[in-house]
């Protein structure tokens, strides 16, 4: 996928009324085939809403999925240092130790945000539909205990493993969501995002020879959001669908951008700091270029629900902000 692909951050309607129009879902393909929500489902009352990336912007949101692991606790500690908050999507399944949950208790207070990766880190295609809402619906309701535990307002994002869904024949993966929404929190509450750069962290010290990228590469992938002249890796697929990875030099820095990153990898956070480091030397010197770290749910732009009554635990009522 391309690292200036149109980042997608979609959300249920907000009323109704978004049924009558029915708009097609115009979404990132992934995989063989087609999303076609009108084929696959006639209950889609998604409203679409695709902005532009962030790329350019100015803004960047660091992304790290799949954690917590062994180094979070390290990377936490880099971005506290740089006053950095990021947005962390968690699976249910690394948080099985009280240490664990501690955690992540503290990152939430600290103003990082905690969203879904679901439990096992399934893939959503393979998943039969009530074994979907479940990765869903456990998930997210585990998050919603965290916050509660946290003593914070909960936020209700949600990313789908190797990005996958849509391909089902038998239901949509959206509908599922939208009723799982509807079930825990009220309608309209669950956001999913994909992300701008892929930084291919996840082949970093990869066994795979086909992907593997050195942790120099993984450095210029970050600092490419700042200076110019960096080479990028990413990764594109060829015409028998094969991934491959490209590698090319981008005059202009990215300058923005949900990025995608992975918590569980060392190489990542040495990265990280790498990074964050000589973003704060480049801030210095040039303080109107620097980039602004921000959460997903800052990104106020793509947050279309304000004032929207969800409800957390079925119980309390939260408004989002
Ligand atoms: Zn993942």
């Amino acid at each position: 996928m391309k690292f200036n692909k149109v980042l997608f951050i979609a959300l249920y309607t907000l009323s109704t009324m978004a049924i009558a129009d029915s708009p097609r879902l115009n979404l990132p393909l992934y995989g063989k085939g087609e999303v076609s929500g009108e084929s696959r489902s006639s209950n889609l009352n998604f409203r679409e809403n695709i902005h532009d990336s962030l790329v350019k912007s100015g803004r960047v949101a660091l992304t790290f999925d799949d954690g917590p692991g062994k180094y979070t606790a390290k990377l936490v500690d880099i971005l506290d240092q740089y006053n950095v908050k990021a947005t962390f999507f968690i699976l249910k399944k690394n948080v099985r130790t009280k240490s664990r949950r501690d955690l992540v208790i503290r990152m939430i207070q600290n103003g990082h945000i905690i969203a879904s990766h679901t439990v096992n880190h399934a893939n959503s295609n393979k998943l039969e539909k009530p074994v979907f809402e479940k990765e869903v619906r456990d998930s997210l309701q585990f998050v919603l205990d965290l916050y509660a535990e946290a003593g914070v307002d909960p936020y209700f994002f949600f990313r789908f493993p190797y990005a996958a869904h849509g391909l089902r024949e038998d239901y949509h993966h959206f509908d599922s969501m939208r009723d799982v929404s509807l079930e825990l929190l009220g309608d309209n509450c669950l956001f999913y995002s994909f992300w701008d750069q892929d930084t291919v962290d996840w082949a970093v010290g990869s066994n795979s020879k086909r992907f593997a990228i050195t942790q120099a590469e993984l450095e210029s992938n970050l600092l490419a959001q700042f200076k110019p002249n960096q080479q990028l890796t990413t990764t594109e697929m060829n015409d028998q669908g094969r991934m491959y990875v490209k590698r090319e030099v981008i005059s202009e820095a990215l300058k923005g951008g949900v990025v995608l990153m992975h918590d569980i990898k060392p190489k990542t956070v040495d990265s990280v700091r790498v990074f964050l480091e000589a973003h704060q030397n480049f801030k210095d010197d040039n303080p109107d270029q620097a980039l602004e770290f921000v959460t997903l749910a800052e990104v106020q732009e793509y947050f279309l629900p304000r004032g929207n009554q969800c409800i957390a635990n079925s119980h309390e009522e939260v408004l989002l902000d």
